[in-house]
């Protein structure tokens, strides 16, 4: 969808996609980028449309000559109509405190378990895919984000238990670079094994471009940090905020992921947490976009990305479906 279709609400969204061809045509801008229809296993774009099925032929020879506008992308293989992806897409793309998987299967008539995978696909989606390093000023902080380790099976426990927060808490560290003179500031955020010197290092130093200005907390773990950096620590001894020497943009993300895990996913199994941060952080980032914006960039995102049922789960059938 062009970012000038006249869709800005929701109910603008579910009435737009609600149009079969319109829908379709939709989705093809979003899977060609605009360019012409090709066949996603060669390449090909001399395709043959079958309009009573809205799948594409291939005119070489090859095996799986016929396609649908969902092969490679997150939608390859899901029987869940156009309409309803895209309707999902717009939900999480612009719900503030995110959605859980029931308020979409009721939205958008899935069950819950449906829902619960097609939300998770579309998280893949907002996974940044960017290798760019922060740059300038960065805030640099940890937090722990709770799992539900009392209600696990011991040996599941073991497995997707780490860091040091206590039972079922998982560490998370948070990099921001803050704004310039007219962007605004980016976060990324991971899971990490644990708060100790070596995990905290490693990723300031894979995702923050040397000879940057980094601000911490007076964690021992970032202690040497300042061979690389130019690193400033935050003194909460001292009752003021030192000019920039402080991790407010940071503090503020963690609020805003907090309120979305505890209004709307309530918890969170901590084999899957990353896939959270992937939603806030994309929303975060985005936030200065319109909801048609933020939607039309998730959107983009779909093509060449696949998640299935199974390395979702870990193939794990106790695994949780919930939020
Ligand atoms: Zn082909």
């Amino acid at each position: 969808m062009a970012t000038d279709a006249p869709v800005k609400t929701l109910q603008d969204a579910i009435r737009f996609f609600t149009d079969p061809d319109v829908c379709l045509n939709a989705a093809i801008q979003i899977r060609w980028q605009g360019g012409p229809v090709a066949c996603p296993t060669c390449g090909s774009i001399d395709v043959h449309f079958i309009a009573s099925r809205r799948i594409w032929r291939c005119s070489e020879q090859h095996p799986r000559r016929q396609f649908s506008v969902k092969v490679g992308t997150i939608m390859e293989d899901s029987p869940i109509g156009l309409d309803k992806w895209m309707v999902a897409i717009w939900l999480l793309a612009n719900a503030r405190n995110g959605i859980s998987s029931y308020e979409l299967a009721r939205s958008i008539g899935v069950t819950q378990k449906t829902g619960w995978f097609l939300l998770h696909r579309i998280r893949l989606a907002m996974q940044s895919g960017t290798f760019a390093k922060l740059s300038g000023h960065v805030e640099v902080d940890e937090t722990y984000i709770g799992g539900k380790a009392r209600n696990m099976h011991k040996g599941k426990r073991a497995r997707v238990i780490h860091g040091t927060g206590g039972m079922g808490k998982v560490a998370v560290q948070g990099l921001l670079a803050r704004h310039g003179k007219d962007g605004h500031s980016i976060v990324r955020a991971s899971v990490v094994p644990n708060v100790r010197k070596t995990a905290l290092q490693a990723n300031v130093r894979q995702h923050v471009r040397r000879g940057a200005h980094v601000y911490t907390d007076e964690l021992l773990s970032y202690d040497g940090l300042q061979s690389d950096y130019v690193h400033q620590v935050i003194n909460h001894a001292e009752c003021y905020v030192d000019g920039q020497v402080h991790t407010n943009g940071m503090e503020n993300f963690w609020s805003l992921l907090k309120r979305a895990i505890k209004g709307t996913y309530v918890s969170i199994e901590p084999f899957h947490l990353f896939r959270y941060l992937d939603e806030e952080c994309f929303r975060f980032n985005n936030r200065k976009m319109t909801d048609a914006e933020r939607f039309a960039h998730a959107a983009a995102a779909i093509v060449g990305k696949r998640l299935t049922y199974k390395s979702l789960t870990g193939n794990d059938v106790s695994q949780s479906h919930q939020n």
